[in-house]
């Protein structure tokens, strides 16, 4: 496995800022357009993309460091055997961001300005959080999501302008730069600048597309089903290739990321793959031993209070709790005894039990305790001493 941060040599817990200046350093020393060696020079400078893409974004980093890949088909964890991806690093549109476009375009200026402009971009991902009961997590559901998604204005094809608006700059004549000559003790003197009227770009525009006003996309709903598989928890990431915002000029679409968000259940409780419930039962119950119905969500299961259960007394059903990713077994279920000791008796509740006190030691404090093994007494006899 690739370790990322050793590629950008940037510690694990580089801020965002410290990432972006080592990609810059390191995707300027390597760059093939640059670099002496530039088959060398390519291989470092992909890898160095593929660590960027990565790190740059939080939600990649924090798969990365979870599981020491962005790859799926390396773990089961996040994903599902309907979805597969895979981050290859042979498309070169697929390394840059947009961050980088104007240092990529620095490298192409050199080229016709057309070449920058019809360059495939590829589209962002999206991020969506998608919320489901713990009954759709238990079974496994198909949902229909309505998703914002960015699609290339038809008009302008994600220019955001107009072919027929661009004009080769009458500044520089389309080659981005300027030069000055000016006169010195030693002779004349040229030096290059950035054209400061197409800022570089060696064309201007006239005016915006008249339907995106130069936003480039045109933001549609896209109906998309997702399905969920059984067994999915709280943060499970379910990435969906490919529909995410538009790529532009034969770029990749971007990928779906959906988020599961598991509603809180109204009896159930999950902790990873068991489930917990709290079991009311009576105090006499408790001490006499009695069957109760355990409500799960596929039903009522049976168990059995032994006499002298002692509250919040556990037992675990195996097998009652969510079903386990990638396997046939569930995970088990934990269920808690909630003693309930009434809080007020009528008359002949109170006889009763003060009839039956003298058949029970109810002694176990310090006053009148008869046990000399009692905790207490021990206690309080040693300080005496
Ligand atoms: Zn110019
Ligand atoms: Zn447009």
């Amino acid at each position: 496995m690739k370790d990322y941060y050793e590629i950008l040599g940037v510690s694990r817990n580089a801020s965002i800022e410290e990432i972006k200046a080592a990609y810059r350093n390191l995707a300027k020393k390597y760059h093939p357009d640059i670099a002496q060696n530039k088959e060398e020079a390519e291989k470092k400078f992909k890898e160095i993309n593929e660590a960027y893409q990565v790190l740059s974004d939080p939600e990649k980093r924090k798969i990365y460091d979870k599981y020491g890949t962005i790859d799926p088909s390396y773990s089961s964890s996040y994903n599902y055997s309907n979805y597969s991806r895979s981050y290859t690093s042979g498309d070169i549109f697929d390394l840059f961001s947009d961050l980088f476009e104007d240092f990529i375009f620095e490298a192409k200026r050199s080229k016709d300005y057309k070449d920058y402009l019809f360059r495939p971009v590829k589209g962002q991902d999206i991020k969506f959080t998608l919320e489901i009961s713990l009954e759709d997590a238990y079974f496994g559901v198909k949902k229909k999501i309505s998703v914002p998604i960015k699609k290339a204005c038809e008009v302008c094809q994600g220019l955001g302008f107009l072919k027929e608006n661009i004009n080769k700059c009458k500044v520089c004549n389309g080659s981005g730069q300027v030069s000055y000559k000016t006169q010195s003790f030693f002779g004349t003197i040229l030096t290059s600048h950035v054209c400061p009227q197409c800022n570089g770009y060696g064309f201007t525009v006239d005016k915006n597309c008249p339907k995106c006003n130069g936003n480039k996309y045109i933001t549609k709903q896209e109906e998309i089903e997702i399905e969920v598989p059984k067994g999915v928890d709280n943060n499970d990431i379910l990435i969906i290739p490919n529909k995410g915002h538009e790529g532009l000029n034969g770029g990749k679409n971007g990928d779906l990321y959906v988020y599961i968000k598991i509603l809180e259940h109204s009896f159930l409780k999950r902790k990873g793959n068991d489930l917990y419930i709290s079991m009311p039962i009576s105090f006499i119950d408790a001490i006499l031993g009695t069957k109760i119905k355990v409500p799960t969500i596929e039903g009522f299961v049976d168990l059995d209070i032994p006499p002298g259960t002692q509250p919040n007394k556990e037992f675990i059903i195996p097998n009652y709790g969510m079903p386990i990713k990638d396997s046939t077994k569930k995970g088990n279920l934990i269920v808690k005894i909630d003693v309930k000791i009434p809080e007020k008796l009528n008359n002949e509740q109170r006889k009763a039990l003060e009839n039956i006190k003298s058949l029970f030691d109810t002694n176990y404090n310090i006053n009148n305790s008869k046990d000399n093994n009692n905790i207490f007494s021990k206690f309080f006899t040693k300080k005496k001493k």
